[in-house]
């Protein structure tokens, strides 16, 4: 059994059995069986799914917000919005994203040969995700994956079964018998579906666990989808607008406590203006009401589990014993639930934990630094490479600056925001493959040329 645990007051919220590898396979045999069937029926069919299970997510929206912020403890508002997210997300696959599985004439320069490019479906698609968005993760493999005539298994992760739970139910009712199915469990049920015959797998989670999963699937030549961890600078240059640049990345760091994958998470201040940014930003985190997630004003909810509040307080731990000062937070609150407080640290380097390793939560290191070079070259100086946010006035500058950042994603004064049109993903050891865009759907399918003659 799998339990379901509050983590702003540690109670448990509900269990689900645990899949084991037999329905595992047993899952993958069904969505096998009903492939054809939903590969063949038309697309915009398949896209008129989407489109009612929208419909659905919007009248649950009520519902479904609190069990996500019971589950995994964001503030309400972060709930409600993921959910609205996810909605423009999945029309926008459906309505849009469409046009990027019709047939593509190619011009070949030879007499009486004509080519087209056809999108198929690869057959299962097994979807691993992670807590952090519990919804918006998830859809941004499974409505492609389905739209383009996939059938899914999918696996959520084990800190968000009742939620998924929900989810997959909204599905079942629309979709036909096997072309969705859900299978709950931690890392062995994960490893089932990976050693499972399924046709391809998409992946969201750590940079370990996916090459854990790259390499058992690497023995059969499984395609995969992954996109895992970031450890995003912040470049922020001295002619930037201080208070937009303050609220901009509090918000880059703090939202969903510092818990997502492209969260602001090293900050590189040209020197000029580094004091008057830290005083301003530490003044604008200490304001910031932590507490009971499911209160509206709430800015700061639990860690959505005990070992990563007890991961991150080691990395913090470890920064202050190798020199780091905390200028405000560094501890966790209450007796009762995974809080931590929102933590802003100077005197850091790159050899410390809350710089040299990813720190999923609510830890902000600001480092000064003497010009732009010397904060491109330490933002690079990562074995990461998901997203990375550039603050200035003079926008043309910070386009030039983002060429030379080895990742997949430049905000230029913004971070974190995704648009269904933009591609979303990452090099090095942050991930293979896109999600989101035309490339998030083209990951689904089998590019076929077809040539006659
Ligand atoms: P996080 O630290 O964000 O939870 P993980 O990489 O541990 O990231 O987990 C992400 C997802 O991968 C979860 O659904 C988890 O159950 C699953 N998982 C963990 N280990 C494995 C594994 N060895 N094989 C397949 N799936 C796994």
């Amino acid at each position: 059994m799998l339990h379901s645990i509050n983590p702003a007051t540690e109670e448990i919220l509900g269990e689900v059995e645990t899949a084991s590898k037999k329905s595992v396979n047993d899952a993958v045999k069904k969505a096998k069986s009903s492939f054809s069937g939903w590969a063949s029926i038309d697309l915009s069919e398949r896209a008129l799914a989407l489109t009612k299970f929208v419909s659905e997510l919007r009248k649950t929206k009520k519902e479904l917000s609190v069990l996500m912020t019971q589950e995994m403890g964001k503030p309400i508002t972060e709930a409600e919005e993921e959910i609205d997210g996810a909605c423009t997300e999945i029309e926008w696959f459906a309505k849009e994203g469409k046009k990027y599985l019709e047939n593509e004439i190619v011009e070949i320069d030879v007499p009486q040969v004509k080519s087209y490019i056809a999108y198929e479906p690869l057959g299962v698609a097994g979807i691993i995700t992670p807590w952090n968005f519990p919804l918006e993760t998830p859809i941004w493999s499974i409505a492609p994956a389905l739209l383009s005539g996939n059938t899914v298994v999918w696996k959520p992760s084990e800190l968000v079964p009742l939620f998924s739970k929900e989810i997959s139910n909204l599905l079942d009712t629309l979709l036909p018998v096997g072309v969705f199915n859900l299978i709950q469990g931690a890392d062995s049920t994960g490893k089932s579906l990976v050693d499972s015959k399924v046709n391809m797998l998409s992946f969201t989670g750590s940079s370990e666990t996916g090459k854990k999963i790259a390499s058992r699937s690497g023995k059969k030549l499984k395609k995969i989808v992954m996109e895992l961890g970031g450890s995003d600078p912040c470049i922020i240059l001295k002619d930037a607008d201080i208070e937009k640049t303050v609220d901009g990345t509090i918000l880059g760091r703090f939202l969903n406590c510092g818990q997502c994958c492209t969260s602001a998470k090293r900050f590189y201040v040209e020197e000029e203006i580094a004091e008057e940014f830290t005083s301003r930003f530490v003044e604008k985190t200490k304001a910031m009401k932590i507490g009971n997630p499911l209160e509206r004003d709430t800015k700061i909810g639990p860690m959505a589990s005990k070992e990563q509040l007890e991961l991150l307080e080691r990395q913090v731990n470890e920064s202050v014993k190798m020199g780091a000062k905390v200028l405000c937070g560094g501890v966790r609150q209450g007796s009762k639930g995974y809080y931590y407080l929102p933590t802003v640290m100077s005197d850091t380097n790159q050899k410390m934990p809350v710089i040299s390793e990813e720190t999923f939560g609510p830890v902000a290191p600001i480092v000064p630094v003497k010009n732009v070079k010397i904060a491109v070259k330490k933002a690079n100086d990562t074995h990461y490479g998901l997203g990375a946010s550039i603050w200035t006035k003079d926008k043309e500058k910070a386009e030039k600056i983002s060429k030379q950042l080895r990742c997949g994603i430049v905000w230029i004064n913004d971070v974190n925001v995704a648009y269904p049109q933009c591609p979303w993903g990452g090099i090095k050891e942050s991930g293979i493959g896109r999600e989101l865009s035309k490339y998030g759907i083209l990951e689904f399918v089998n590019i076929k040329s077809v040539i006659v003659k």
